[in-house]
């Protein structure tokens, strides 16, 4: 068997009274860009910051590309690429500055070339302060990247940026995919970890409930398809879940929204009710559960079983 790239087994980390990580167990095959996903204070960070080494785990076993971070701690920096966080640089700081200052910390020479792989050529001489929260995002990707890690790791990568910029940034995380780098990513976004990540571990109260893929997930929950409609009198916004095949009504914007087993029934009913009412149909849609949806499932499911928990697979 190949040896993963990253390998935490039964990891549990409490600071005093506060349980941070109770049981996470997951493994990030070479080349994969895996997420850690749950929500605040699920415990992600803190498992990231053991694997870093930066915290010393209570147990459990952390493994980058087959080197134990706790026995071995120096050679596990050399293979992990942390990102650092956004304030984590003088704003005064000039880009080249900072890259000449990490190649140096790394022991490698500078790396214009990955100021010019970033699109941050042109801003060498910018102050750190002076860029725009995207292009801080690249600089910073691009300091963990300066000595090569066989591993990066970030968290919340586009926490706070805006929609272009982020949609950038997730352009460049599947760039250094298909150029062959492993990245371990943590984040609370479920649409972002939908989009991106070829596996998932989803964490919640410390305890990875499910390490699969993202499709993988979201066909095996409840297999409930979301039927959102908008008319133009609104007239189905009181229907709760009296309409055939649905299960649930869920959140409202601008459309009503409803979780059915049998989307056809529900749809004929729906078309029913607007013609009954006079109202007109604006947009109608059919979308399989996403993977925000079936997280929701697992908390419910987490929230009434006490001790689940899963080391590779999908517990529900
Ligand atoms: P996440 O990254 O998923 O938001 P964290 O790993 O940051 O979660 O936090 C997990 C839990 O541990 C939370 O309850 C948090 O309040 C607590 N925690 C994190 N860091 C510390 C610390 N240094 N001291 C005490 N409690 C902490």
């Amino acid at each position: 068997m190949t040896t993963p790239a990253v390998r935490i087994d039964g990891l549990a980390k409490r600071y005093g009274d506060t349980v941070a990580v109770d049981e996470v167990s997951f493994t990030v095959a070479a080349g994969e860009l895996f997420g850690v996903l749950g929500p605040n204070g699920a415990g992600k960070t803190t498992t990231l910051e053991c694997l870093e080494g930066l915290r010393s785990p209570d147990t459990g076993r952390l493994e980058v590309m087959g080197v134990d971070v706790e026995r071995d701690p120096s050679a596990a920096r050399d293979l992990l690429g942390v990102q650092l966080q956004v304030a984590g640089l003088p704003s005064t700081m000039r880009v080249a500055e900072a890259m000449r200052l990490f190649c140096a910390y790394r022991g490698v020479a500078p790396r214009g070339d990955l100021l010019e792989r970033f699109g941050l050529a042109e801003k060498a001489d910018a102050a750190y302060g002076a860029l725009s929260g995207g292009q801080q995002r690249r600089l910073v990707l691009a300091l963990a990247l300066a000595h090569d890690p066989a591993v990066l790791i970030l968290d919340e990568p586009t926490s706070g940026l805006d929609v272009p910029s982020r949609a950038e940034l997730h352009a460049v995380l599947l760039e250094l995919k298909a150029a062959g780098t492993t990245i371990l990513l943590a984040t609370h976004d479920m649409a972002e970890a939908e989009s991106l990540c070829d596996r998932v571990a989803i964490v919640l109260r410390g305890r990875t409930v499910a390490v699969a893929s993202p499709d993988e997930l979201t066909s095996t929950g409840s297999g409930l398809s979301r039927v959102s409609v908008r008319s133009t009198q609104h007239s189905l916004a009181a229907v709760g879940e009296d309409l055939p095949g649905v299960q649930q009504r869920i959140a409202d914007g601008e459309y009503t929204r409803w979780l059915s087993e049998d989307p056809a029934t529900t749809v004929a009913a729906i078309l029913d009710r607007l013609a009954e009412e006079g109202d007109e149909l604006v947009d109608l849609r059919v979308e399989r559960p996403s993977l925000e949806e079936r997280f929701l499932e697992l908390t419910r499911a987490s929230d009434g079983v006490v001790g689940g928990n899963v080391r590779e697979g999908v517990t529900t």
